[in-house]
Parts: structure tokens; C-alpha cells; sequence
């Protein structure tokens, strides 16, 4: 996922956890057969029975906003007379196991975690079928009004099912170890199209009736569906384009070195696994950047600036065919394992293709971050650690800059203590060796110090880096000649009130979100409204200076050129979680709570619940 810092002001609520959550010894398992850990995120014991293969059968109604049909499962059963699932607010209807109706039961309700949905099952039941519908209240969906989207003609709906999402639109086991292949049978309005994290069809069929396949074992969190009036356009004969007609040319464009950069992957760490490699780009309430559905990236419209110039986000999510997907966390204590080797591959790729500075840009920007979430989270230093401990709490509140930014700083400080060489070849073989399985930061360890410390006699402080709080000392130093110039511009304006324009013709958007993010704390209302006289940030069509623009109007009392009405018509058209907290959180910082709630009001109706929970803690809603 590509979200960034996400700062929250109010966290950890405590959630009590029922008896299944508790830590229970691992039973042995058959020989041969895969052990799970137990994990506080998931009601489902697989090491008792596990779901193999999902066939998912189901019909999608816009009009009263529900989804309904079967979820068949192939299973596997070590000799268990239940198995049990992840549910959140679905209707149950009825289940049954080898085709005869069986007993179930829906547990204890859990505010973060749903219910355990409990199904007997004989000694040789190899499948069960459950026959369900989503409400109103599940979170996994957004569905959009035609209003809502770019084309303003048909509705739309997406799912989003990381971390825990995925068990309220589909009864399953929800635990990233679990890994199944699927297909699927959608049926959709006919003059909408269905797509799924799975083989997909590249042009519209006549009775709204489409099929899916995803033969590479995936988690759950990682089964994706969006439907919508959307079109397709290739970019070379494994990648391509999917969205609404009046962004498709121009989403197109934005992201035509999309081969290139899967070349400068598979380059650096070996062969792409799935096939294929296409970007679905989603109505501006889509709650991340992007979202890695393998095969299928879901892609903020915020990206598209006219200028490739945030495309990162793209590398981000195909790194995500490595670290994630292809290798995933065990649990979601381990979430840094996908994001931070995540971060460190998206710099790489970009580097591959753009050059060193523009990389060093990148991970300067992630180095504020990190410094910015350190800050944010003084009070709870525990959650500074690489290594989380989660249970009890819902899996969102590991998702800040810390897996991302700390896990990406950890990495580019091991690869300049073993060389470049060493670290290529380590993480190569690293992923080849977990390819469609999981792994935890214990097993990472060991892992790193046979392969890659101690064959080559090297020690490093990889248990600091991992369990402790904070920065460890030997932190890679990250330095860019370009940022170095955008500082010395600033300070020079801040000196004399005078900006040399020259100086800042070339510069990139990352320049600028350098230049604003550092004005200091008693910059003027006057030296703001000088520099957007000069530079009309106000309505720069970049959203990302756009939003650190409005983050710094907000802190700065500054009410120049219409922002305020601009930061309002922001918030109610983007969705994108980083983005929406960050300025919400400005107006908590600057004592502007009042504002912030009267836009919210009409704001939060275009949120998916990621974000809507996400700033209801903020503003403390209920
Ligand atoms: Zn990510």
C-alpha cells in the first residue's frame, strides 16, 4: 500500500478481544504440512482446517448497495469437526459441507475483528459452501454515486481489503498466511465492467456477466474488486491502463514507463510472477495512494499530474509484486517486512530509471516523514519499533511512516555497510526462497545473518534496528545536492523578501513540496501571500504541493487567494487518507477544530471508512 504518514492524534483503543484471540500453543502439525502462527487478527485456527481454493459466486446489486451469492471453499482438514472464519457484518444465510446443509455459528462480536463464523465439518468434508450477502455497514465497500466519479454518468464501486476488510464483503479466513488461489463469477449492471485482482477482461461483455481466475495462492486482504463505466489501454503487451473514458488518454500517458519499470525490477530482483501488470486508476475517494491487488494496482486519481512526476507510486505498488504479494508478512506485527522492503525496491526502481538524485529526493522526503511520525508518536515509543505488537488493537494503527520510512532507512543503512552487490544478491535470493509463502521478522533474522552477516563476517545492530525505539545512531546519512539549493533558496527569501524566480524554473515537484514543507514555524501571512502571488500555489495542479500548500495556509493562518474555499472543495472531492489527515490534522494543530468539523460534515460522505474512521478519532466523532 502506498499511504505515507498517516499522524494520528487520538490512538490505541483498546479493544477486548475474545477467548479464540488469546495466545494458544501451536499444535504440530502433519508432516510436511504447513504450521500457522498464531496471529491476534484472525478467529480462523488453520492449523486444524485451512481454506485452499475459493469459487466465489456472487451478484452485485447498485440499487440497494448489497452483494450476495456463495463463497464455495476447497478445504483441507486435519482431522477437525469445525473450521472457522472471519465475518463482519454479512448476512449469513445458510452453509453447507460436501453439498448437505450444516450447522454454523456466528460468535462473540468483536468491534475490529468481526465474528468467528463456526462451521462443523465431518473427517472427510473437502469443501464447504456458504450462501451470504454484505449490509450496509460493511467497511471493505465504497460505492459512488455517478456524481462521485470522473465521467459522472454510472455509478462505481471498489473494495479495499487490507489489513482485516476482506471478512466484510467475503466470509473467509483473513489472516495473511492463509493463502488460496480463486475465481470468481460477478454479475454486474450491464453497462458496467467488473475487474478483479486476477486474469480480467479488457472490453465489456453484453450480459454483465464476468469470470475470474487468480491461479497464484494469494491472502486474503489481497482479493480486490472494482466495477465501474471503465475502459482498457495497453501499454505494452503485460501492462496496461483501466479507467473511466474521460482519464483514460491521460492516464495512459501519465504512466507510459510502466514496462520499463517492470524490466528495471526484474532487472534488480528476478523474474515478475504474475503475468501480468495493469493499474486501475479509482475516483478520488479511494483511501491510499495504491493498493497492490496483484495483477491489478488500484491507484489513486491524484497521481496523475500531467508530468509522470508521481509515478513513484506506480514503482511502489510493483515493488509489491516482491515484497507483499509474492513474500508477505506472517502476521501484521511484521507489516514493515512488506512495506519497508517495499519502499527501499521503489527507490531502486526509481533510481534505475531516473537517476540518483531523483531517488535521493524520494528517500529524503520519506526521512522527513519519519521524523515527523517520531514526533507524532513520542508519547508511545513502542510504536517506533520495526517489530509491532498489535494485539488488541486493530492492525491500521501499525500502518505510519514507520514500517515504511524506518523499515526503508534500516535497509539503505544495511546495504551501505555490505555493499550493493552483497544486498542485491541477499534480497534476490531472499525472495526466491519465500516466493508465495510467508515470513515473520524472527525467520527475516535468522535469514540475514546466514546469508548475508555472517558469510561475509559483518556485524550490524539489525536487533536495535528492529526491536528498539527510535533511530539507531549508524543511520545512513541521505543527502541531495538539489534539496541542499531548495534550502538555500528559502533561507534567502525568509533573509530579504526577494525570491530569484531563475533559480526555481527546473525545479521538479519534489522541489517544491521540499520548499514549502520547510517553511519554518514564524513564516508571515505576508511572505505567504508574496510567495503565491509569485508561484500560485493555491491552484497548483500538482495535488501533492496543493496539499502541503494547504497544510501550511491552515498552520499559517493564511487566507489569501480564495484557499480556504479551495482547502474545502479539496476535502470534499479527495479521499486519499494521507492526504485528508494531514490537513485535518493542521487544523487541529492550529486550533481551527471548529472549521475542520463544519467541512467535514459534508466531506465525510465521500470518505471510504478507512478515512472516515481515521478522522472521526481525529475530530473525536462518533
Ligand atoms: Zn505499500
Amino acid at each position: 500500500m502506498y499511504m505515507k504518514n498517516t499522524i494520528f492524534l487520538i490512538l490505541t483503543s483498546i479493544l477486548a478481544l475474545t477467548s479464540c484471540q488469546e495466545n494458544k500453543q501451536t499444535q504440530p502439525a502433519e508432516e510436511n504440512a504447513k504450521t500457522y502462527l498464531q496471529e491476534p487478527h484472525s478467529y480462523a485456527q488453520p492449523n486444524d482446517a485451512v481454506i485452499t481454493h475459493l469459487d466465489l459466486d456472487i451478484n452485485v446489486d447498485f440499487k440497494s448497495q448489497v452483494i450476495s451469492g456463495t463463497a464455495t471453499y476447497d478445504i483441507e482438514n486435519n482431522g477437525s469437526n469445525k473450521i472457522i472464519l472471519d465475518s463482519k457484518y454479512l448476512e449469513i444465510e445458510s452453509v453447507t459441507q460436501n453439498g448437505e446443509t450444516t450447522d454454523f455459528k456466528l460468535g462473540g462480536f468483536d468491534e475490529s475483528l468481526g465474528q468467528p463464523l463456526t462451521v462443523a465439518i465431518k473427517e472427510d468434508t473437502k469443501q464447504i459452501a456458504i450462501t451470504y450477502s454484505t449490509t450496509a455497514k460493511t467497511e471493505a465497500l465504497q460505492w459512488l454515486t455517478a456524481q462521485q466519479t470522473a465521467d459522472k454518468t454510472n455509478p462505481f464501486l471498489f473494495t479495499q481489503g487490507q489489513a482485516i476488510l476482506t471478512r466484510t464483503w467475503i466470509p473467509i479466513q483473513d489472516s495473511p498466511q492463509v493463502r488460496i488461489t480463486y475465481e470468481a463469477t460477478v454479475k454486474v449492471p450491464q453497462e458496467l465492467m467488473a475487474v478483479m485482482s486476477a486474469e480480467n477482461p479488457k472490453e465489456k461483455n453484453e450480459n454483465g456477466v464476468y469470470h475470474f481466475k487468480m491461479e497464484q495462492p494469494i491472502p486474503a486482504y489481497l482479493i480486490a474488486l472494482a466495477i465501474g463505466d471503465i475502459e482498457y489501454k495497453a501499454i505494452s503487451n503485460r501492462t496496461g491502463v483501466y479507467a473511466e473514458k474521460s482519464m483514460l488518454d491521460k492516464v495512459q500517458e501519465e504512466f507510459s514507463d510502466m514496462e520499463k519499470m517492470v524490466v528495471a525490477a526484474e532487472n534488480l530482483y528476478g523474474d515478475y510472477d504474475w503475468e501480468q501488470f495493469d493499474v486501475i486508476v479509482l475516483p478520488p475517494s479511494f483511501p491510499f495512494g495504491g493498493m497492490e491487488n496483484p495483477r491489478l494496482t488500484f491507484a489513486t486519481p491524484t497521481v496523475i499530474a500531467g508530468d509522470k512526476s508521481l509515478t513513484s507510486l506506480v514503482a511502489h505498488e510493483l515493488a509489491h509484486s516482491w515484497s507483499g504479494n509474492l513474500v508477505t508478512n506472517a502476521t501484521w506485527n511484521d507489516f514493515w517486512l512488506n512495506e519497508g522492503f517495499t519502499v527501499y525496491f521503489e527507490i531502486r526502481i526509481m533510481e534505475a530509471l531516473y537517476g540518483k538524485d531523483r531517488a535521493n529526493m524520494l528517500a529524503l522526503i520519506g526521512r522527513q516523514d519519519l521524523e515527523d511520525e517520531l514526533e507524532a508518536l513520542k508519547e508511545s515509543p513502542n510504536d517506533t519499533k520495526l517489530k509491532l505488537d498489535l494485539k488488541g488493537r486493530n492492525p491500521d494503527d501499525g500502518m505510519n511512516s514507520i514500517a515504511y520510512d524506518k523499515g526503508y532507512l534500516f535497509l539503505r543503512t544495511l546495504e551501505e555497510k555490505v555493499g550493493r552487490e552483497n544486498m542485491d544478491a541477499f534480497l534476490k535470493s531472499y525472495f526466491k526462497k519465500n516466493a508465495f509463502s510467508t515470513t515473520n521478522t524472527e525467520d527475516f533474522i535468522t535469514y540475514l545473518n546466514e546469508n548475508l552477516l555472517d558469510k561475509n563476517n559483518i556485524t550490524f545492530n539489525t536487533e536495535e534496528w528492529i526491536y528498539q525505539p527510535g533511530i539507531p545512531a549508524n543511520a545512513a546519512v541521505i543527502e541531495s545536492d538539489a534539496f541542499s539549493n531548495v534550502e538555500k533558496t528559502l533561507e534567502e527569501f525568509l533573509k530579504t523578501n526577494r525570491i530569484d524566480v531563475t533559480k526555481t524554473e527546473n525545479w521538479t515537484p519534489q522541489e517544491w513540496v521540499h520548499f514549502v514543507r520547510n517553511f519554518p514555524k514564524d513564516i508571515s501571512v505576508e511572505q505567504m501571500q508574496q510567495l503565491d502571488n509569485t508561484f500560485d500555489f493555491t491552484h497548483s495542479t500538482n495535488s501533492y504541493i496543493t496539499m502541503v500548500w494547504y497544510e501550511q495556509s491552515i498552520l499559517n493562518g493564511y487566507h489569501g487567494n480564495n484557499v480556504d474555499a479551495k482547502i474545502a472543495e479539496f476535502l470534499n472531492t479527495v479521499g486519499r487518507r494521507w492526504y485528508v489527515t494531514t490537513l485535518f490534522s493542521a487544523f487541529a494543530k492550529a486550533e481551527r477544530i471548529e472549521e475542520a468539523k463544519e467541512i467535514y460534515k459534508t466531506a465525510r460522505g465521500n470518505y471510504h471508512s478507512v478515512t472516515a474512521n481515521t478522522v472521526d478519532e481525529m475530530l473525536g466523532m462518533d
